[in-house]
């Protein structure tokens, strides 16, 4: 199944299916990319023993040059020296302006082999081939880029792939704290735009969990058309954006707080919407609707409640120093109701620490 993403720079399309990858030659000379032009496969050292070759024989059986490169499977892959390792791939391989990169793997891979697409030789073609649920998330957007020592994702730029294809098979042999942790990003697309889908979520939430690969194509894709329709709308950040940030204020802070790899991204933004949603209640912006938001995060898995180890007061400072608060006042993105979210400006200290205790406290 397919779903067309439309940005200034271009339109692609996002293919999302059980099998896929056997279609890859097809799906390619649909989009008018001919065997001439040389590509290379980007992935990591988990990913690439899985997938990495099925990958490269469907294509060189059909008469594609594919070179490939494998980085460490880890969040410290994303820096500068791996990027002028892969640039050196690519430059030793032959690769020019015609060529296409292949991105093989979860958001690390994604972000990595994207920025390298964005800055080999000025930019060339790339193709997101994503294997992490979590991945559904960063494959819309255009958001590339590498970490900095001093702070994360802090070098990159805009560059849309010229197409996304995610076959579900893969999710298969992904751990299932990493099916879990992708699955609180489904649930905030859901919550953030999309009231059918926080419905037809819960009530799918066994199939969801199991894989199955009807179901997670159709989470994905709905997934997916959330984040488009906003990125579309808001292509270089600002205002409306700012409700992908749901959960991610509060989660952010406590990823770090907890100390990063003792949370996954997900389960820290599970925390923060939970946190996030207690916020619009304690300020009167939205029924209560916490109980609703908690029970369907914990159907996948997810923690909802801070560990008893984190202090609220390097919470208060994380979020103090995070680039969207002003003045003393903190900004959210807050539930009005399922579905929709507001950007909300000038929250004070004193609802963010009752919202703080009530996150503490045992969930019903
Ligand atoms: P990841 O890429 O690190 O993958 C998680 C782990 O699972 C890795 O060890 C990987 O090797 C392994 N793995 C991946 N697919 C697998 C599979 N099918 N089977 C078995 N193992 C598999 O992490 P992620 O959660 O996909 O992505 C996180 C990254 O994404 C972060 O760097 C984050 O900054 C970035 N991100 C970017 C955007 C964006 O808009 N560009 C959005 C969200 C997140
Ligand atoms: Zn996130």
């Amino acid at each position: 199944r397919t779903l067309t993403v439309d940005t200034r720079a271009r339109s692609y399309p996002i293919y999302v299916g059980a099998g896929l990858f056997k279609r890859l030659p097809d799906l390619l000379e649909e989009a008018g990319w001919d065997s001439g032009r040389p590509l290379m496969l980007v992935t990591d050292d988990r990913v690439g023993p899985l997938y990495a070759d099925q990958v490269q024989r469907v294509l060189t059986d059909h008469g594609y040059r594919v070179g490939s490169v494998s980085v460490p499977a880890t969040e410290q892959s994303k820096t500068l020296s791996q990027l002028e390792e892969l640039t050196t791939a690519c430059i030793q391989a032959g690769m020019d302006r015609s060529g296409g990169i292949l991105a093989l793997g979860g958001g690390v891979v994604g972000d990595l082999a994207g920025f390298l697409a964005a800055s080999y030789m000025r930019g060339i073609s790339f193709i997101q081939l994503p294997t992490t649920l979590l991945a559904h998330d960063s494959s819309v957007g255009g958001k590339v880029g590498v970490n900095h020592p001093l702070g994360k994702n802090m070098i990159g730029a805009f560059h849309q792939p010229s197409m996304v294809v995610f076959d579900v098979e893969t999710l298969n042999t992904l751990p299932a704290r990493q099916v879990s942790s992708g699955y609180a990003e489904v649930v905030k697309h859901a919550w953030i735009g999309d009231a059918d889908f926080v419905s037809w979520l819960e009530e799918n939430r066994d199939g969801l969990t199991n894989l199955d690969p009807d179901l997670t194509t159709e989470a994905i894709l709905r997934g997916c058309a959330v984040k488009a329709k906003v990125v579309s709308q808001d292509e270089e950040e600002a205002g409306l954006r700012a409700i992908l940030n749901y959960g991610h204020t509060i989660g952010h802070a406590l990823e770090a707080a907890a100390g990063y790899g003792t949370y996954t991204h997900g389960e820290a933004v599970a925390v923060g919407m939970v946190g996030e949603t207690m916020l619009g209640e304690e300020l009167g912006l939205c029924a209560p609707l916490a109980d609703r938001m908690e029970a369907l995060l914990q159907a996948f898995g997810l923690p909802t409640r801070l560990r008893a180890d984190v202090r609220d007061a390097e919470l208060l400072e994380l979020m103090r120093r995070d680039k969207k608060a002003q003045q003393g006042a903190f900004t959210f993105a807050l539930p009005r109701e399922v579905g929709r979210v507001e950007r909300v400006t000038g929250v004070p200290e004193g609802p963010l620490q009752r919202t703080l205790d009530r996150l503490r406290g045992d969930s019903g």
